[in-house]
């Protein structure tokens, strides 16, 4: 990210409607897509805000699942193409869940996602809070952080959408609220229902 820069994640706000809102999201590409850009034209010996030579050709694999094919799409940079193996081999996620499973027995996935993602369902809240108590901890301080307002966005603003500080959020699963649960996993909201 360029320095001084300021970037917003995906917390919630109260809209004009009075319901939970996010605020617009430049992480993915700060964080993430621009960094990985940067690194490419590293490695082809490109100078900062030189020009790729042309010729170029750089082979980028992606690795998302069927069930996310949506974010399927192609570079901006014409020396760029995109290639997304797992789709390639109509691989799903709980495809990619099990080939690991049965390969590396009693080892746990590492996630890609930021510790204070707002897109955290509360599974993955509860699992932190109940598994990880340093990234909890760290969750909690920046919820409490940009409570006030962050990067041009005043008000109050929290990483839950329930629009409550992360420690008092009700984290609960369906069976501790004595509801019968159909999902063996949380239901993504993939399946149409
Ligand atoms: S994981 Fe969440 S917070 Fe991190 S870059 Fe992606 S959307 Fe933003």
């Amino acid at each position: 990210m360029l320095k001084g820069k300021r970037s917003t994640i995906p917390a919630f706000t109260k809209g004009s409607d009075g319901r939970a809102a996010p605020l617009t999201r430049q992480c993915t590409m700060d964080y993430k897509i621009e960094p990985i850009r940067q690194k490419v034209r590293e490695l082809l010996g490109v100078k900062p805000r030189g020009r790729v030579p042309a010729g170029a050709h750089v082979e980028q694999w992606i690795g998302i699942s069927t069930d996310e094919a949506a974010r399927m799409k192609p570079s901006r940079d014409a020396w760029c193409e995109h290639r997304w193996p797992l789709i390639e081999m109509r691989m799903s996620r709980w495809d990619c869940i099990s080939w690991f499973e049965k390969r590396y027995p009693g080892r746990v996935l590492a996630k890609s996602a930021c510790i204070g993602c707002p897109y955290h369902s509360n599974a993955a809240w509860r699992e932190m809070r109940d598994n990880d108590p340093a990234s909890w901890a760290d969750a909690v301080a920046f919820d409490e952080a940009i409570r006030a307002g962050f990067a041009g966005n005043r008000g109050s603003i929290y990483l839950h959408r329930s629009l409550r500080p992360l420690p008092e959020v009700d984290l609960r699963t369906a069976e501790d609220l004595g509801q019968i649960n159909m999902f063996i996993n949380e239901c993504e909201g993939m399946c149409g229902v």
